[in-house]
């Protein structure tokens, strides 16, 4: 009776064990594994899309299993109400910013307040989740490193942050997203998940 009991106690043991490793690798494979991503790769250097001297964390970077599979977006930790800097010059295309809403659900999907600018070469420089009455800038030419608007949490969030990318058509598709190349203080890089990135005040 009492090696029986002993027996189940150790598979018992074994079992939250197993479980266990599987939920901390689960968890982990978030912030290490990524899905691919377009090899699109634009020649143009971006400008961080906050203000000079400040520094931000990639809080999911391309292609991460948040919600960028296949996406070659980038996803900046900012408080609400952060200023948000034109990446790269160009004219404002599109902008929404009476939406109040956001949270986790997928129902907030399409209530993220934005700006779309589009570049000189054709491609588009999307800025979403911005707060309500966000948008600083809703028409005509913006260059690179102008305050555009003001962060949030607006659209399908779990936490105040920016969500950039470029494209070269305004949808989904994995080949839609250019990959781009930003300037820090770390130097000219494509930018990696959970890495602090500040712009250079020069
Ligand atoms: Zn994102």
């Amino acid at each position: 009776m009492r090696l029986k009991r002993n027996s189940r106690f150790r598979l018992f043991l074994y079992i939250t064990g197993v479980l266990f490793i599987l939920t901390v690798a689960f968890v982990l494979s978030f912030f290490y594994i990524h899905t691919s991503v377009t090899r699109n790769l634009d020649t143009h250097i971006y400008e961080l899309p906050f203000q000079k001297g400040t520094q931000h964390r990639v809080v999911q970077g391309y292609g991460g299993l948040f919600s960028h599979q296949s996406v070659a977006a980038i996803d900046f930790a900012m408080p609400v109400g952060t200023p948000v800097c034109a990446a790269r010059g160009g004219v404002i295309y599109s902008y929404r910013d009476k939406s109040r809403e956001g949270g986790i659900w997928p129902r907030y999907t399409n209530r993220a307040n934005f700006i779309i600018i589009r570049h000189d070469d054709g491609s588009f420089g999307c800025y979403w989740h911005l707060q309500h009455k966000g948008v600083l800038v809703k028409s005509g030419r913006v260059e690179a490193g102008q305050v555009i608007g003001l962060s949030g949490a607006t659209g399908q969030v779990i936490r105040p942050h920016l969500h950039f990318s470029v494209k070269n058509t305004l949808n989904y598709k994995k080949d839609s997203f250019v990959r781009a190349k930003f300037n820090t203080t770390r130097g000219v890089v494509l930018l990696s998940n959970r890495v602090v990135y500040e712009r250079p005040v020069e």
